[in-house]
């Protein structure tokens, strides 16, 4: 039996792992799972899959959590604290599927225990990369990534020598807006935005991918996880999203990876890696297909991607800065305090104005200088926002 824990149970990612996790029960010993305000949800999964622990990340929910694990013998928990001990709890497969910077912590202590972490939550790589990989060399842990474009580019790879790697392309539905006028995207509302043409995804993510900032992040984590150059990274914006991720060798080779739009997928692969089993994904009819269509992204349409491309070149605290921004930029749009294209904006007003600050180039060293670098940089990006909420 494989001892696992998902952090993030309760959200997207989180409930597609234990879907597969239920599709086999006599596999898997539960230990933690945890979740956030879904306390609900959070305590239904641990009574289904009697797990040790639920940890909920916020206090005021612990007296619900425990309510609803009276008389289980499952044990009930809260806060950042506790997220951290539940990490500590020795597992062999952790699902690292908190959302945000919060998700940082518990992915280290997970990895210092030597522990396979399946790792979707981007802001670890786009923050922390460096740090975290060093940290899983240094506890002979394996990282596995979950985005469904590097999960593509991780198997394109399977028995290849990097070095024999050119270049790497990810792919990129365009979001929601991908057909508006360029002159209207300034006026998009959340609703807009918030409607995914192919991805059934949460809110934060598809908003995220309609801006291309989602695209940004994964474009940091492939030149991160991969150490590839920037220059070797791009993106192509494929309506379908059939293709993840292509891989090109020296040779001239194209490797691509092509699947139903489906996490359970990605997230299917980690679980059975370094095997691969039968997955509950849709097969593709490639005659009913028929046409997959490529274009290269426009640079004033996603101005996105320019600032990746700045942080994957600066490297250091700039992805720690980029992240924190791109989070109060996008409060900031969802509250209705500042328009769609204001996004990037704030983003890079505040990569600007912090890198007079502090030297963003320079090495990262603890994951405690990523965190206080997130603080400072959402007190700066609040302030990006306030200055265009009053000139609207
Ligand atoms: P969701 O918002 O659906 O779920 C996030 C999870 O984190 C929930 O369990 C939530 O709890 C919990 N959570 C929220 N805030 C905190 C906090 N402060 N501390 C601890 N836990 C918290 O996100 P997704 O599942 O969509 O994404 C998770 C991660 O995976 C993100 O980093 C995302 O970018 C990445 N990802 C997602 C993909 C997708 O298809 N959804 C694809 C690839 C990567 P609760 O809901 O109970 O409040």
């Amino acid at each position: 039996m494989r001892k696992v824990s998902v952090f993030g149970a309760t959200g997207s990612i989180g409930q597609n792992t234990l879907d597969l996790i239920s599709r086999a029960p006599e596999a898997y010993d539960v230990v933690a799972l945890t979740g956030g305000r879904n306390v609900t949800q959070l305590a239904k999964d641990a009574r289904a899959f009697r797990a040790d622990v639920a940890v909920t990340a916020y206090e005021d929910h612990l007296p619900t959590l425990r309510e609803a694990l009276a008389g289980t013998g499952i044990e009930a928990a809260a806060g950042q604290g506790a997220l951290v001990e539940a990490a500590d709890r020795p597992v062999d497969w952790v699902m690292s599927a908190i959302v945000g910077a919060a998700g940082l912590e518990p992915g280290f202590h997970a990895l210092r225990h030597g522990t396979t972490l399946a790792l979707a939550n981007k802001e670890s790589l786009v923050t922390a990369g460096p740090l975290l990989l060093a940290e899983g060399r240094a506890h002979g842990a394996t990282i596995l990534p979950v985005d469904s474009e590097h999960s593509a580019v991780f198997q394109a790879l399977v028995g290849e020598d990097m070095a024999a790697v050119e270049r790497i392309v990810i792919t990129a539905s365009g979001g929601g807006l991908r057909d508006w006028p360029i002159e209207a995207l300034a006026s998009a509302t959340v609703a807009d935005a918030g409607a995914h043409p192919n991805w059934d995804m949460g809110q934060r993510i598809t908003i995220d991918s309609a801006s291309m900032f989602n695209k940004a992040m994964e474009l940091i984590e492939t030149k991160e996880f991969f150490g590839v150059r920037p220059d070797q990274v791009e993106a192509v914006v494929h309506p379908q999203s059939i293709i993840h991720a292509l891989v090109g060798f020296c040779d001239g080779a194209l490797m691509a990876h092509l699947g139903a739009p489906d996490m359970r997928h990605a997230i299917g692969y980690a679980l059975h890696w370094p095997t691969r089993r039968a997955l509950p994904v849709a097969r593709l009819d490639l005659a009913e297909l028929a046409t997959l269509e490529f274009r290269a992204p426009c640079d004033i349409r996603y101005p996105a991607l320019g600032l990746a491309r700045q942080v994957m070149e600066t490297g250091g605290l700039s992805g720690a800065v980029f992240n924190a921004a791109k989070e109060v930029a996008l409060d900031a749009f969802l509250a209705g305090r500042v328009g769609f294209m204001d996004m990037t904006g704030v983003v890079a007003a505040t990569l600007d104005q912090i890198s007079r600050d502090i030297r963003l180039h320079d090495a990262i060293e603890t994951l405690e200088t990523v965190l206080e670098t997130d603080h400072v940089a959402r007190q700066r990006a609040e302030e990006q926002v306030a200055k265009r909420q009053n000139d609207r």
